[in-house]
């Protein structure tokens, strides 16, 4: 039997008991005026409620071994739906298989039942997030002074710039995204057999079906910092490693001193720009580390 979620986020933390009631309300106004479209939840199977156990030990051991510091995640945030469920804000519609809020520290599997790789892909990829640096601000709308927000200002790698009046600019967000799924890939390929009814599977790159053209850019990008840098970053894992750091400490200045040292000045904040859209467009930015 599938239940209806609340259409308003259940968790909200300010320092202001009203503050927290208001964003509340402009939730459950944005509800009923149908902006937000309610999901379709669907129980887990005793084989899935397994694999979330596996998923998330794995991969809290993983980032543990880079350094990152973790906790094992709550299983009752981690939510499935039903496929044919669609969230919708106001134009912007989830056509993934999961979304993590790091905000309200959930995360939301669109599977359907026992679909076990889909749904670890999912997870890892959506478990790397959570786990990810996050800086927020509480902000005001400039026309309508009593509705206050909590917005991200950085989630990992990617920069969200609230000041622009119309859209805001994600900066990196799609090589946030890529590294991200390259993680996945990883950890699910290296340790495989940690997950009992997966433990046959064969884990082929082509099976990771989530941000392919961005992974590529990413893995040029990598490689043409490590071909510049070989005396820093002997290998492209060393090179990737710089990468994944500031996904998970929020600093970045050391990558980008070095991205501006191959690519030329102003090249770290021009990437960011170039990944905040799809389609991503690097090459003529990649081919000044030639020059
Ligand atoms: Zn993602």
């Amino acid at each position: 039997m599938g239940r209806f979620r609340d259409p308003a986020p259940d968790r909200i933390v300010t320092s202001d008991t009203k503050l927290e009631s208001r964003i509340h309300h402009k939730f459950l106004e944005l509800y009923f005026e149908g902006k937000i479209i309610q999901l379709e939840e669907r129980d887990k199977t005793p084989q899935e409620e397994m694999l979330i156990s596996q998923v998330d030990f794995l991969v809290t051991t993983e980032l543990e071994k880079m350094g990152v510091k973790t906790k094992l995640f709550s299983r009752d945030k981690i939510r499935f739906f039903t496929p044919s469920s669609r969230v919708r804000l106001e134009d912007w519609e989830v056509d993934t298989a999961g979304t993590a809020s790091m905000l309200s520290q959930e995360i939301e599997i669109v599977a359907e039942k026992d679909d076990y790789f889909l749904i670890a892909s999912v997870l890892v990829h959506e478990l790397i997030h959570i786990h990810q640096f996050l800086s927020s601000i509480v902000a005001t709308e400039p026309d309508q002074e009593n509705v206050v927000t909590v917005k991200a200002r950085r989630l990992g790698l990617e920069f969200i710039n609230q000041s622009e009046n119309d859209e805001s600019l994600r900066s990196f967000r799609y090589l946030n995204e890529a590294l991200t799924e390259i993680l996945t890939m990883i950890m699910l390929k290296n340790n495989s057999t940690q997950i009992e009814i997966l433990k046959d599977y064969s884990f082929d790159d082509h099976f990771f079906t989530s941000y392919v053209d961005e992974k590529i850019l990413a893995c040029s990008l990598i490689t043409k910092l490590q071909n510049a840098n070989p005396d820093i970053f002997p290998e492209f894992n060393e090179a990737a490693n710089i990468f994944f750091r500031s996904m998970f400490t929020g600093q970045t200045l050391e990558l980008a001193r070095i991205i501006e040292k191959t690519f030329g000045k102003g090249s770290f904040r021009e990437i960011g720009e170039r990944f905040s859209k799809r389609p991503v467009v690097i090459d003529d930015i990649l081919a000044r580390a030639d020059s």
